[in-house]
């Protein structure tokens, strides 16, 4: 075993690189998102100084935002021909917002400081609608495919930070909103919005996971030694290559240290020899893609892979943040009871994007089990007996077409089955565990339903091969992405 670096070592070696050894004081969303997609990664940017180019895509975004908050503040768009552009990408997701949005009491660019895990943890809330208890951050991006939808956002270290900011620092009662309310760079100006409500025991579920990720993080950023955190090779090729390719690969082939918590080894370092032969450019155009459309959000690893930004379970030596807080907010006790965690999404339609005087409800598209009219309700009893029709995409998502997503038919069946085990929400157990009574509730709610036109199963969807499983049969139509 090599011996520990010294803050001397650690000095020189960050010159070396290229950057400069730096405290770091402070955790944000953003560097829990850098954390997730590569520990190492996360070192060298923050411990070790080194800078990176800002991405056009995030320029732009920056400057959509510039006006979006213009345009909040002042009740009009910003007149400089220069704009043109994010003006025009504004308004296409403006409609989005609350419609009632310019007569709402709000705050812009709120600065948000949270001092409850092992380091404050800083950041910029876009827009705080208190009347509303809701939150809201503006998303630029090329494509809603990449929207995080509200599965998603449950695990989202933004919208799990800023929602416990309000809860404990602005003291909102429960359910808090979060909203992603996205703004299309690409092709026709048009947006979209994903939501997730907490309720008190759901958010409290989910912050143990960020207190664990924080304080990993603090005691990461507490070395000298980038070769002593533990690397995410899959994440090499991400978003257009690594901008630490080359400090990374001379920091392991340096072989700076093997301390306890790396994982490094022969395997690894084949891996990087690979990667610096060039093997990885397929991916790296890949992710080139990728990142055009998905800007700096972490993706999640690859089915089976161990990344080093999954989270452990909540260690912390004074309990789970659940048990502290058990009895911080007693008057809501009623609602904690409830387990299930509320969550929506809103899909707009494909084709016209809505304009600001035609503003949709982002909270108003109903669940495919949820038929909005008593007549719409009768439907599924007719279309029992009729010869099945619909497309199950696995994998994929068809263009021009509304879907129904796996996960709007299996949360609530999942947050039933929560509530019969006692669980405070579905993400706190493994999945593994679920499969026969999940595949039994969604057995029955298919026999009392239509199958969807479209259905679109994601990887990442919780239950995902089962659902698939169970699905296939029932779909005369099955298209897969392979590969
Ligand atoms: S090259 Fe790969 S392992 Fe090294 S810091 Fe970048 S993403 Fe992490």
């Amino acid at each position: 075993m090599t011996a520990i670096m010294t803050a001397a070592q650690g000095d020189r070696l960050a010159r070396e690189l290229g950057g400069k050894l730096t405290e770091v004081a402070h955790s944000s969303p953003s560097q829990m998102n850098t954390d997730s997609d590569c520990s190492r990664k996360h070192f060298f940017n923050k411990r070790m100084g080194i800078t990176t180019p800002t991405h056009p895509a995030a320029a732009l975004g920056s400057r959509t935002h510039d006006v979006l908050d213009t345009r909040l503040a002042t009740l009009k768009w910003p007149t400089d021909p220069a704009l043109q552009r994010e003006v025009e990408i504004g308004r296409g997701g403006f409609g989005y917002l609350p419609a009632n949005i310019d007569t709402l009491a709000k705050s812009i660019e709120s600065e948000m400081r949270l001092e409850i895990s092992a380091l404050p943890i800083i950041g910029r809330v876009d827009l705080l609608l208190e009347s509303l208890r809701l939150i809201i951050d503006h998303k630029t991006t090329s494509s809603r495919r990449w929207a995080k939808t509200p599965t998603q956002l449950l695990k989202d270290a933004q919208a799990i930070v800023y929602s416990m900011w309000a809860k404990l620092v602005l003291g909102w009662a429960h359910p808090i909103r979060f909203q992603h309310v996205g703004y299309l760079t690409r092709g026709q100006p048009g947006g979209f919005c994903n939501e997730v409500q907490w309720r008190q025991e759901a958010l409290l579920v989910a912050w143990d996971r960020i207190d664990a990720q924080v304080r990993r993080m603090h005691a990461n950023t507490r070395g000298f030694d980038p070769g002593a955190v533990t690397p995410n090779w899959d994440s090499c090729g991400k978003y257009g290559g690594c901008p630490f390719t080359a400090q990374c690969a001379k920091v392991s082939r340096a072989g700076t240290s093997k301390t306890a918590n790396t994982t490094r080894g022969g395997l690894d370092m084949l891996l990087e020899d690979t990667l610096l032969a060039g093997l990885g450019n397929k991916k790296k155009k890949d992710a080139q893609a990728e990142e055009e459309q998905f800007g700096k959000v972490a993706k999640l690893p690859p089915k089976g892979a161990v990344a080093p930004g999954s989270l452990p379970p909540a260690t912390s030596p004074e309990g789970s943040m659940a048990e502290v807080l058990k009895d911080a907010a007693p008057a809501e006790t009623a609602q904690a009871a409830d387990p299930a965690l509320l969550t929506q999404m809103s899909i707009p339609p494909a084709a016209p994007a809505p304009t600001e005087e035609e503003t949709p409800d982002p909270g108003a598209v109903n669940p495919p089990d949820a038929p909005k009219t008593a007549k719409a309700a009768k439907k599924p009893r007719k279309a029992a007996t009729r010869k099945p029709t619909g497309t199950l995409y696995i994998g994929c998502v068809p263009v021009g077409q509304k879907v129904v997503t796996l996960e709007e038919i299996t949360e609530p069946l999942l947050a039933g089955i929560a509530e019969e085990k006692g669980k405070a929400h579905y993400l706190a157990v493994e999945f593994g565990k679920w499969k026969g009574p999940f595949s039994a509730a969604l057995v029955s709610w298919l026999d009392a339903n239509p199958l969807p036109k479209a259905l679109v199963i994601m990887p990442h969807a919780p239950c995902a091969s089962v659902a698939a499983e169970v699905l296939r049969p029932r779909f005369p139509n099955v298209v897969e992405r392979l590969g």
